[in-house]
């Protein structure tokens, strides 16, 4: 598979420059790691990253916390500046969160999986009922992943998410017969707005990974995908 790469990977969340002092990413499939964190100039931030296990399990992570110990979950949660919180995926919706007024960031892992298990709205309780934080003050961007145009599925899988989500619109699951069109990232959206957050502050960011080769795809490419990083973390005051 060609490696195609830009020396400038990131892709960014449109309105998110206004908050000072948080920094954050979605790449293109990465070839190095290590180099195109320092094209985002985080090298002084450590890098928290998970062995992800398409479950609903999120941590929270310090200063203090191992690194590199990648334990087994699907969310970071971070109170702390002066921290960069990782997301490995190759289809998968990353989800960033970010609250701003405390200085929360959050990081979730989306597959079909964790979106039936509801991580992202997971991840909104524990802002919610560990910090106190309003649905209004979070802002949620979901990355590149496989699309509605390409992500099909058997109905095992659509119908039960459609049926415990309450998911209605046919763009978001697509009966094809024997299959069916799956919209992950519509679906994280629904499950996000009815956890209160505000459609306004809920952004997708890049296209289809599946459509766009610049992007590692395990549904196009198999094992050997490669992935995308998605990051965030605010820098030290
Ligand atoms: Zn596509």
């Amino acid at each position: 598979m060609t490696q195609l790469f830009s020396p400038t990977p990131w892709l960014q969340t449109d309105g998110w420059a206004a908050f000072p002092g948080l920094v954050h990413g979605f790449s293109r499939r990465l070839p190095d790691r290590e180099e195109a964190l320092a094209t985002l100039a985080v090298r002084d931030l450590p890098l928290h990253t998970l062995k992800q296990v398409h479950g609903d399990d999120i941590i929270t992570v310090t200063q203090r916390s191992p690194q590199p110990e990648r334990p087994e979950a699907d969310g970071l949660i971070s109170e702390q500046t002066g921290v960069l919180l990782g997301i490995a995926t190759a289809d998968c919706v990353p989800v960033l969160m970010v609250a701003p007024s405390q200085h929360l960031t959050v990081a979730v892992h989306a597959g079909w999986r964790g979106t039936l298990q509801g991580i992202a709205r997971r991840a909104v309780t524990m802002l919610v009922e560990t910090w106190s934080v309003a649905p209004a003050d979070i802002h949620v961007a979901l990355g590149p992943s496989i699309g509605g145009c390409c992500y099909e599925v058997g109905p095992e899988v659509g119908e039960a998410i459609a049926q415990r989500w309450q998911i209605r619109s046919p763009s978001a699951w697509r009966p094809t017969g024997t299959k069916g069109l799956l919209d992950l990232r519509e679906v994280n959206v629904a499950q996000l707005a009815e956890a209160g957050v505000p459609l306004a502050q809920i952004r997708t960011v890049g296209p289809c990974t599946f459509c766009d080769t610049t992007f590692a795809s395990y549904r196009r490419e198999g094992a050997g995908a490669g992935r995308q990083l998605s990051v965030i973390g605010w820098r030290e005051h």
